[in-house]
């Protein structure tokens, strides 16, 4: 009795090994994604306060939010 439970224990974990394997091969994990320099925000620095902030977030002076709304 022992040892069928051992079996079936062992199935059981076969089956969901074989399952997270085809999961993961479906989702693309093992193939590497194209990256290309337009996928990354371009980054900028504020002339007031210095940090590194996306460069949409700056104003047309270079200033982040909280350094433009303060004079
Ligand atoms: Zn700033």
């Amino acid at each position: 009795m022992n040892l069928f439970r051992l079996l079936i224990l062992g199935l059981l974990a076969w089956f969901v090994y074989r399952m997270l394997r085809s999961w993961s091969s479906d989702g693309g994990a093992g193939r590497p994604r194209p990256r290309n320099p337009q996928d990354y925000e371009m980054m900028a620095r504020c002339l007031r306060c210095g940090v590194f902030v996306p460069r949409d977030v700056l104003s047309e002076r270079g200033r982040c939010r909280s350094c433009e709304k303060t004079p």
